[in-house]
């Protein structure tokens, strides 16, 4: 067997000790740790290492590339694993999401809204959709610029895309900042969910997909209920695979 149960081990305990900072984070920022979602973002690793995960219990997986992705998932029972896409996706990809992945964190673009709509309308299907927000305001970075959010918002609800659930907003942290920094824009993603909640009369617009492996705890404090983490549970990504 190439995919040793000693790596399969080693995988599992890092999930269980990632769970217990998890827990503790929350803890201490008093809140329950049962209403954050803990996304294994899987990006580059084997199937075999989704398996292990799987095995262990964990439910929610993330990928960034469709081909990928799309390999992965037809390996797994359709029940056992949630997906959701995390990463920018092209609009001539926008087939692939509807059936496949169950959350979509990245929408930016209304014409992407629009194709989504379409594909998931034809298979019946419904993505809970995440708007991604540029918070840091870094021009290499995807996501609706701040100001735009509120007409983004409203432009999307006028176009009706019945099959599209809007559930919040996402956003990449800045990278190597200092903690300050790091807590100020999540904080201010927070606020924005908030605003966009009332503003637009939408209960059900309550997700804040933030934090990563150098940045969860931060985002745990300032109300993240989705964290996104590759690198703490696999290990280094080996992107030459
Ligand atoms: C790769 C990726 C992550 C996970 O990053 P880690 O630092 O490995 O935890 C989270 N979010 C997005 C959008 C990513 O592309």
């Amino acid at each position: 067997m190439q995919f040793m149960n000693q790596t399969s081990n080693a995988i599992a305990s890092r999930l269980i000790q990632l769970r217990e900072k998890i827990f503790a984070a929350a803890h201490s920022a008093q809140r329950r740790a049962d209403e954050i979602r803990l996304i294994a973002v899987s990006k580059t690793q084997s199937p075999e290492a989704v398996a292990a995960l799987s095995s262990a219990g964990q439910k929610d997986f993330g990928e960034s590339t469709t081909q990928e992705a799309l390999n992965k998932i037809k390996k797994f029972p359709a029940q056992s694993i949630t997906w959701h896409f995390i990463g920018h996706l092209q609009s001539n990809k926008a087939k692939f999401i509807p059936g496949n992945f169950a959350w979509l964190h990245s929408l930016d673009d209304l014409a992407l809204a629009s194709k989504l709509s379409r594909h998931a309308q034809e298979k019946s299907a419904s993505v809970n959709m995440l708007i991604e927000v540029n918070v840091t305001r870094d021009p290499k970075k995807h996501g609706v610029a701040l100001d735009a959010l509120f007409n983004f918002v409203e432009q999307l609800l006028k176009a009706d895309h019945p099959a599209l659930d809007l559930r919040g907003l996402m956003t990449v942290g800045p990278h190597a900042a200092p903690e300050k920094e790091i807590r100020r824009c999540f904080a201010q993603l927070r606020q924005l969910r908030d605003a966009c909640r009332q503003r637009f009369a939408l209960p059900a617009f309550s997700e804040l997909s933030m934090g990563m492996s150098g940045d969860y705890v931060e985002a745990v404090q300032e109300g993240a209920t989705m964290l996104r983490i590759g690198t703490a549970i696999f290990g280094d990504r080996d992107y030459s695979k």
